[in-house]
């Protein structure tokens, strides 16, 4: 049978969920607190998310963005790591559920990030791409070569089009970064890797349901970041959201329709919750010094500062 198998220690356990930066950036702050520091996340690497639009590019290698947990740790001496899934907290008990047994904690930080949001459109969930993950962008990669690979055995430009036709939903940073990213591909590398794919077939799309792209910057540089994707042949669509989506045929909201096989949702994100999280007790990462059990009957504060004896 598994199980978690961590050292027993007199000094108060902090548990933290999620490798991401908040995560191992709270984990390293403790490095020299009178605790036990045990990082918990479902993969052993830490994920350098802003590129992973090169990966699903192929600009990068998955490698290049991952690292792993246990390298970055190695020095810190109070730092225990297991690769675990997290399925609920039993907050009155002080216990972790996890797919490599249960974990107790005297502190608890939940930094779990967030994942994609289909609004609850199972339709386009089952047929787009999101792009959170490092899987997740080495399919899109595997995908799109693959797009290429077939549209050199076909010779009917109808069945091509839907091939070549990328669409990003969402013009936030995320999508921005893609639609510039497979533009590029278009224009500096597919000439010469694939001499012989009809590249005129070929259109990049970003679909934006607001008014402007990256809506959370200035309007300056919306429009700057709009005229430099336009001028590399992206075609951007504001002021429509997409409505449906079976795989083959996408539908926007004033009816009009596109024939593409790669959709790439970069619309939204929700946070990640653990089955017996609830909201009141969760308190975010951001308070980088300050931690609170999640229990409050057991509520602790707590400054990391304190140093080990
Ligand atoms: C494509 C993309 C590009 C971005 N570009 C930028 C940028 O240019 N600049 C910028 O400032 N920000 C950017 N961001 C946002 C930035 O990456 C996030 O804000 C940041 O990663 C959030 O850090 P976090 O630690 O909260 O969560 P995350 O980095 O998401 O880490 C959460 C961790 O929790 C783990 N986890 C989740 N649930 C469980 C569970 N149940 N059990 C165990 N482990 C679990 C995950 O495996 C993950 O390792 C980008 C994001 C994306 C997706």
């Amino acid at each position: 049978m598994i199980q978690p198998n961590l050292p027993d220690s007199k000094l108060p356990r902090v548990v933290i969920v999620g490798g991401g930066f908040a995560g191992i950036n709270l984990a390293k702050s403790l490095r020299r607190a009178a605790v036990q520091v045990v990082l918990l996340d479902r993969n052993n690497y830490h994920l350098f998310q802003p590129l992973l639009y090169q990966v699903a590019t192929a600009g990068l290698e998955p490698d290049s963005i991952a690292f792993p947990l246990r390298g970055i740790f190695k020095k810190q001496a109070n730092f225990h790591f297991r690769m675990a899934e997290v399925k609920a907290v039993d907050a009155a008990n002080n216990t972790l559920e996890t797919n490599i047994g249960d974990i107790s904690y005297d502190y608890l930080v939940l930094a779990m990030g967030s994942n994609t949001n289909f609004f609850g459109n199972k339709l386009i969930e089952e047929h787009a791409i999101g792009m959170k993950s490092l899987i997740e962008a080495v399919q899109i990669r595997n995908y799109v070569l693959k797009q290429f690979e077939e549209s050199l055995l076909i010779t009917d430009e109808a069945a091509i089009r839907p091939k070549l036709n990328f669409v990003m939903v969402g013009a936030g940073p995320t999508g921005v970064e893609l639609a510039g990213a497979f533009a590029e591909l278009r224009k500096y590398i597919l000439p010469k890797d694939y001499p012989e794919l009809p590249i005129h077939l070929m259109d990049v799309y970003l679909i934006e349901a607001g008014p402007r792209v990256l809506a959370g910057m200035s309007e300056v540089t919306s429009e700057k970041t709009r005229a430099a994707l336009e001028h590399i042949g992206v075609k951007v669509l504001t002021n429509v959201a997409v409505k449906d989506y079976d795989g083959l045929t996408l539908t926007l909201g004033n009816g009009e329709t596109l024939q593409t096989q790669s959709l790439i949702w970069a619309a939204g994100v929700k946070v990640c919750r653990s089955r017996g999280c609830r909201k009141r007790q969760c308190f975010p990462t951001d308070a980088y010094t300050l931690m609170i059990s999640t229990s409050s009957k057991t509520r602790k504060t707590f400054t990391p500062s304190a140093t080990s004896p």
